[in-house]
């Protein structure tokens, strides 16, 4: 019998690409989704839960009907915006929901437990590269509750014996080059989707949210990475983890998973002009609240402990993905 994972956002963006990774790797992935961000047509690689993490009886009927060996913790809310404007519904959605997760899984004695974490954990700090010693200064409530929940992970850890791998996300995207799932937000806010959507006139153009930041050219650095390097980290990951070759009495291991190269807002308007080979319509804006200057991350430490070499990462490769994707694949809206 194949070993079972626990994914929770399984339906959603990048939990749809982990479950893929995973079942070519040989696991089971069990999705677990209350389908508020998620789509149906996304669960193709396992068995699909749907469930809420705040309601803990669902999530302990899951785990004892499916028997997983480890977590992989992707449902989350995740707009910088929305958390902006509403704290409160990423403090439960995102901390009180984990916590229930993470006593859920504590219960039912699994020890493995992967985590979604994010780069807006760490804020501004004046363009330096960032790293896992890097400290963590969160502008906005979505990475507030996102560092919250790396210090519960921490806690339980010491407690427990829970061991868990956290990556740090830095921006992720592309899609599946085979076409089977893909990204596809309602609402959609972020970049290359966005201008995706102004390249073939879904939108009348894209609004580069502010041109006045200390850059070369103004607008905001980001590190891309591609969805499928990502999910691949999470499987070595998971595999690490398994292998019980660190964290022996429990703990947690953060990677940052970016490639060091930062692109601007610009920047990643010319190539997707190249890409698609089409002119894409741009406006600029006021600048966005929450949004740091520059983030950027070198992936040593996951390169070095867990063999991780994000070979897909390059911007024409992950615009191309993206295009694709746009074109052909999508799910109900
Ligand atoms: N951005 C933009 N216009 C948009 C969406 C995003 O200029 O319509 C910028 C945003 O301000 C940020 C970068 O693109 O500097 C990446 O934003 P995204 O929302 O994709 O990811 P985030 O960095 O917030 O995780």
């Amino acid at each position: 019998m194949p070993a079972k994972v626990l994914v929770t956002g399984g339906a959603g963006y990048i939990g749809s690409h982990a479950c893929k990774a995973l079942a070519a790797a040989g696991y089971v992935p069990v999705t677990y989704d209350n389908f508020v961000t998620g789509w149906r047509e996304a669960v193709k690689f396992g068995p699909c839960e749907e469930g809420d993490l705040l309601d803990r009886a669902r999530l302990d009927q899951v785990i004892a009907a499916h028997k997983p060996v480890a977590v992989m913790h992707f449902g989350a809310l995740s707009q910088v915006g929305e958390a902006m404007r509403a704290p409160g519904k990423y403090w439960r959605g995102n901390v009180c929901a984990s916590l229930n997760l993470i006593e859920a899984t504590v219960d039912a004695g699994i020890r493995d437990f992967v985590f979604s974490s994010t780069c807006a954990t760490y804020g501004d700090h004046d363009g330096v590269v960032l790293d896992e010693t890097t400290p963590q200064q969160p502008l906005n409530a979505y990475g507030a509750s996102k560092r919250a929940i790396e210090d519960m992970l921490s806690d339980f850890g010491s407690a427990s014996g829970l061991r868990s791998v956290i990556f740090r996300y830095f921006n992720v995207a592309g899609a599946d080059p085979d076409g089977e799932v893909g990204e596809f937000h309602q609402p959609e806010t972020h970049l290359i989707p966005l201008i995706l959507d102004a390249v073939d006139g879904k939108r009348p153009a894209l609004t580069i949210h502010g041109t006045d930041y200390p850059t070369p050219d103004g607008t905001c650095i980001r590190d891309y990475v591609h969805v499928m390097d990502l999910v691949d980290a999470h499987v070595l990951g998971l595999n690490w983890l398994r292998a019980g070759t660190g964290l022996a009495n429990g703990g947690t291991e953060v990677f940052c998973l970016g490639t060091g190269n930062g692109f601007s807002v610009r920047e990643v308007l010319d190539h997707s002009g190249v890409v698609t080979n089409r002119p894409v319509p741009t406006e600029e804006g006021p600048r966005r609240g929450g949004d740091a200057i520059k983030l950027v991350s070198g992936s040593e430490k996951a390169g070095r402990v867990l063999g991780w070499r994000p070979e897909r990462s390059t911007l024409p490769q992950m615009i191309a993905d993206a295009w694709r994707w746009h074109q052909t694949g999508h799910y109900a809206s």
